[in-house]
């Protein structure tokens, strides 16, 4: 008997992210999904999955232009995220309008997120990974923190059960697929997606100038190369995927 061969973590197999046919994409701000995910996002869409996206903030902080007025600079983000969004080939967006600027407060995110999954129903939600090591953007880390409890939670009829009375019904997506994470465990290919990923981010002229976007996309692109090294073909997008199962009392998913 070769018992010592199975290792623990794999015990807990991590579900298929390109399989979903459903996907609620959760962004902190208008324009991390397209960083993080955007080319997966357009992959998923062009093999006939469906992506929500749900943004959590309304972006009024996202300037060093003071005489930007936030409500100003709030409409010009919806538009820009708008663009990047329907050009990956997205067609419900879902806009939370949270303020932006690191004042969330995570069990009223948490519970429009919940809300949200009982409402799109998802196989999986995509969302910033909230453990990444030197975040120092609080809404990352708790629009993270939120969608992961949302996946652990939306289908306990007990946790927010006002939506109940609302008619909704509880609802519990297979996992979350966590980008920008720093221990990736499932590489896409998006070789094919790519132009259309750095399209959508360039569509962000808000937040970028055309230096800090050329240093984004060289940064993001040589990222991608690394990421595919080896797999047979030549950029990839990293996700951290993970079940219900791993996130709760579970001490190998950080190595899963
Ligand atoms: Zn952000």
């Amino acid at each position: 008997m070769m018992q010592s061969e199975v290792k623990v973590k794999d015990l807990i197999p991590i579900p298929d992210l390109v399989s979903m046919r459903r996907i609620l994409c959760v962004q902190p701000h208008p324009d991390d999904a397209e960083i993080g995910a955007g080319a997966t996002v357009a992959r998923l869409i062009r093999s006939g999955s469906e992506v929500v996206y749900l943004t959590v903030t309304d972006g009024g902080a996202g300037t060093e232009d003071a005489s930007l007025a936030p409500a100003e600079l709030v409409r010009i983000r919806r538009h820009e995220g708008e663009e990047a969004a329907r050009l990956l080939g997205v067609e419900q967006m879902i806009w939370l309008d949270f303020p932006d600027g690191g004042c969330l407060e995570l069990s009223a995110v948490r519970e429009k997120i919940i809300e949200a999954v009982r409402r799109v129903r998802p196989d999986m939600l995509m969302v910033i990974d909230p453990w990444l090591p030197y975040e120092a953007h609080s809404d990352h880390r708790n629009t993270g923190l939120a969608a992961a409890e949302a996946v652990l939670l939306s289908g306990f009829p007990h946790v927010c059960p006002q939506h109940l009375k609302e008619g909704l019904t509880p609802h519990a997506p297979q996992g979350v697929a966590f980008y920008g994470s720093s221990r990736p465990n499932t590489f896409i290919d998006v070789t094919a997606t790519w132009p259309l990923k750095l399209e959508a981010i360039a569509k962000h002229k808000s937040q970028f100038n055309p230096e800090s976007l050329e240093m984004l996309t060289a940064y993001l692109t040589a990222k991608a190369r690394e990421h595919a090294a080896g797999k047979g073909f030549e950029l990839a997008e990293a996700f951290k995927v993970l079940s219900p199962i791993h996130l709760h009392f579970f001490e190998d998913a950080w190595q899963s």
